[in-house]
C-alpha cells in the first residue's frame, strides 16, 4: 500500500484529501495509520472526497491516505451461503469475535474462509475449449445448495489443467490458457466490483410467478421471477414479517436478505431470529440457502450505502449459476438516507427533501439489476433469475416522499401494506385497493396452462367485487344498508368473505402460512360460486339473506382455507353442495 495523499479534512463518514492525482473514482482507500476502509466517490483535481465505512473520530488532517488501487469489491466462492455480513463483506459473527462487542476499526476480516477446505468434482476435462461463465467444477456449499464455480468474465480459453479433490478457495483449481497463449489460474475465489452489475448473455421477459404462497400477492397482486417489487408501508404495518414470510415459503432457490436497521434493537431482532427460521419445503434452517447482509445502527453510515450493492453483487453470482434468487431489502429508505447523508457533507445540492438529485438514478440502477437472464457459458442453456424486492419505510406513510416515488417509478409491483389495516389486525395489511401489479400480462399463460383457463376470470371478478364494496360502503355511511338492491347487498357479502375467508393470512400459522397456487384458486372459486349461484335466487320475492348465511354450506366455505391443498375433490364437493343447498332456498 503507498502513500497516496494527505487528509484536509474530517466530516463524519466523508474525509476529504490533497495530493490525491491518478486516483479514480469509486477507488478504494486506506485512511490514517488506522487504515480505515474507504472509497472515493467525488474527486477534482488533486482532492478526492472519500466516503469512509468505519467511525472516523480521533482522526485528521494532516494524516496520510493510502492507496490500494483496487474498487471496491466483493468476495465470491464457496463459503458466502449461512453468512452474515455487514456493508463490506466483513462477516459480522467473526468480526464480533476479533473486535469485541463493538466493530473496532480498520481491521481486515475476510469475507470468505481461507483456511476451510472444499470437496469439488471437476465437471470439466483437460484439453477442453471454455468461454467466460462456463462451470469448471461443483461444490457442495451447504446440504441444499450445489456451488458452480465458472470461468470468470473475460476468460476463454482450453483447460490445460484441471483438479477435483479437497482444496482452500485460494488454490489453483483449474489453468485456462487463452488464445495468446497466456495461462489464467482459477481459484474458486473470485471477485467483482460491488458498483457494475455482472454480465449476462441475454435478458429475457419474465413470464413467471414469483411464487410465494401468500395469496392476495400470488392471485391479486403477483411479482414475476426476475421482476422488481416494492413495499411501502408505515412502521409497524408489516414490511419486516412480509420480507422474512418472502424469504422462507417464495419459490426462489436462494435468498439474500439485506437489513438496514432503524432502531438499534430491530436489525438485532432479525440477526436473532433469522438463522432460527426453518425452510418448509427440506426442514432445514433456511440459512443453508441464504446470504445476510446486516446493518446495525452503530455501523457508520457509509457501508449502509454500499450494502445494497454488495448484497445484489452476490445475489447476481448465484444467478449466474442458474438459479432462481430474491433478494429482500428492508428497508430502502434507510439505504437512501445514508446517500442523503453523504451528499450533504458534500455540500450537493440537495435536491427534493434534501435527497440528491441523482437519488432517482441511483435507486434505477439498483432495480434494474433485476431480470430473467440467459446466462454467460456456451455449451449449458443456462438459465437464472434475481427478483428485487425492497421495502421502503415513508416518514409517516406518506407516500409522495421521493424514495417512495422514485422507487414506484422502477418497480412493477407495489404492495401497499397500510396502518389501516394492520389496526384492525387484517394481516397481511395489503391495501387491495391501491396496490398493483404490472407483471400481470406476463404471466397469464403461467395461470393457464398450470393452473386453470379460468383463473384470470375468478381475478378480474374478485377484484371487481372488492371495488364495488369500497363504493358501496360510501353508500351505506351515508343512507344506510336498507338503500341497497339484493344484487348490492350481495356484492358486500361476497366482498367481506373474501377479504375475511381468502385474503387474510396469518403468517404465523403453520398451515396457513402458505397455500399453493392451485389451492389459492380452488379457494377463490369456492367464495366466488357462492355468489354465482346467490345471484341466481336473490330476485326471487321470497329470498332471505339470512336463510342464505345460515346455509351450512357458508360454513365450509368459511373455513375452505383448512383443506388439505392435495383434496381438490374435497373442493369439488363443496362446489356442488353449494350449488345444490342454495337453489335449494328458491324452491322453499
Ligand atoms: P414493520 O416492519 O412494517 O415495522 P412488522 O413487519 O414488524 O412491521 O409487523 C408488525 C407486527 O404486525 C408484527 O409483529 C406482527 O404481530 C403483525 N403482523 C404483520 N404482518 C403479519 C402477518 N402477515 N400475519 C400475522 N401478523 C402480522
Amino acid at each position: 500500500m503507498e502513500k497516496q495523499g494527505t487528509i484536509i479534512k474530517v466530516s463524519g463518514p466523508l474525509v476529504v484529501a490533497k495530493g490525491m492525482e491518478g486516483a479514480r473514482m469509486y477507488e478504494v482507500v486506506r485512511v490514517s495509520e488506522k487504515k480505515l476502509i474507504g472509497e472515493i466517490i467525488g474527486i477534482e483535481g488533486g482532492e478526492a472526497s472519500i466516503q469512509v465505512y468505519e467511525e472516523t473520530g480521533g482522526i485528521g488532517p494532516g494524516e496520510p491516505v493510502y492507496s490500494t488501487g483496487q474498487t471496491m469489491q466483493v468476495e465470491l466462492g464457496p463459503g458466502l451461503l449461512q453468512s452474515i455480513y455487514d456493508g463490506i463483506q466483513r462477516p459480522l459473527p467473526l468480526l464480533q469475535k476479533e473486535a469485541g462487542e463493538y466493530i473496532t476499526r480498520g481491521i481486515d476480516v475476510p469475507g470468505l474462509d481461507r483456511k476451510k477446505t472444499w470437496d469439488f468434482k471437476s465437471i470439466k476435462n483437460k484439453g477442453e475449449n471454455v468461454t467466460e461463465g462456463d462451470i469448471l467444477v461443483e461444490v457442495q456449499e451447504t446440504s441444499l445448495i450445489m456451488h458452480k464455480v465458472m470461468v470468470p468474465p473475460g476468460i476463454n480459453g482450453s483447460i490445460k489443467e484441471i483438479k477435483s479433490g479437497s482444496h482452500t478457495i485460494k488454490d489453483t483449481i483449474a489453468v485456462i490458457t487463452d488464445a495468446e497463449g497466456k495461462d489464467h489460474e482459477i481459484s474458486m475465489l473470485q471477485k467483482w466490483p460491488i458498483r457494475n452489475p455482472r454480465p449476462v448473455k441475454d435478458k429475457s421477459i419474465p413470464s413467471k410467478p414469483l411464487v410465494s404462497g401468500t395469496r392476495i400477492l400470488d392471485t391479486l397482486f403477483p411479482l414475476a421471477k426476475g421482476g422488481a417489487g416494492c413495499i411501502p408501508g408505515p412502521f409497524g404495518a408489516g414490511k419486516t414479517v412480509t420480507q422474512q414470510t418472502l424469504a422462507k415459503y417464495c419459490d426462489a432457490e436462494i435468498i439474500v436478505y439485506i437489513g438496514c436497521g432503524e432502531r438499534g434493537n430491530e436489525m438485532t431482532d432479525v440477526l436473532m431470529e433469522f438463522p432460527e427460521l426453518e425452510d418448509p419445503n427440506t426442514g432445514e434452517k433456511l440459512m443453508k440457502r441464504t446470504v445476510m447482509v446486516a446493518n446495525t445502527s452503530n455501523m457508520p453510515v457509509a457501508a449502509r450505502e454500499a450494502s445494497i450493492y454488495t448484497g445484489v453483487t452476490i445475489a447476481e453470482y448465484y444467478r449466474d449459476m442458474g438459479y432462481d434468487v430474491a433478494l429482500m431489502a428492508d428497508s430502502t429508505s434507510r439505504w437512501a438516507e445514508a446517500l442523503r447523508e453523504m451528499s450533504g457533507r458534500l455540500e450537493e445540492m440537495p435536491g427534493e427533501e434534501g435527497y440528491p438529485a441523482y437519488l432517482g438514478s441511483r435507486t434505477a440502477q439498483f432495480y434494474e439489476r433485476s431480470g430473467t437472464v440467459k446466462c454467460l457459458g456456451a455449451n449449458d442453456d443456462r438459465e437464472g433469475s434475481l427478483t428485487l424486492i425492497g421495502a421502503v419505510s415513508p416518514p409517516g406513510g406518506d407516500l409522495s416522499e421521493p424514495v417512495t416515488q422514485n422507487t414506484l417509478r422502477v418497480t412493477k409491483v407495489f404492495w401497499g401494506l397500510d396502518a389501516k389495516l394492520a389496526y384492525r389486525r387484517h394481516f397481511p395489511a395489503i391495501n387491495w385497493l391501491t396496490s398493483y401489479t404490472l407483471y400481470n400480462d406476463n404471466i397469464k399463460d403461467f395461470w393457464k396452462n398450470e393452473i386453470a383457463e379460468d383463473f384470470e376470470e375468478y381475478r378480474t371478478q374478485a377484484m371487481g367485487i372488492l371495488q364495488e364494496e369500497a363504493k358501496l360502503e360510501e353508500i351505506v355511511r351515508l343512507v344506510g344498508m336498507e338503500a341497497l338492491s339484493p344484487k348490492e347487498r350481495l356484492t358486500l357479502e361476497t366482498a367481506k368473505s373474501l377479504r375475511e375467508d381468502f385474503l387474510f393470512q396469518n403468517a404465523f400459522d403453520k398451515i396457513d402460512a402458505y397455500t399453493p397456487l392451485k389451492k389459492q384458486y380452488w379457494m377463490l372459486k369456492s367464495i366466488l360460486n357462492v355468489a354465482h349461484h346467490a345471484q341466481k335466487v336473490i330476485e326471487h320475492e321470497d329470498f332471505n339473506f339470512d336463510e342464505l348465511l345460515a346455509l351450512p354450506v357458508m360454513e365450509r366455505v368459511a373455513k375452505c382455507k383448512n383443506i388439505d391443498p392435495d383434496k381438490e375433490d374435497e373442493f369439488k364437493k363443496l362446489w356442488e353442495d353449494t350449488e345444490r343447498e342454495i337453489m335449494g332456498l328458491q324452491k322453499a
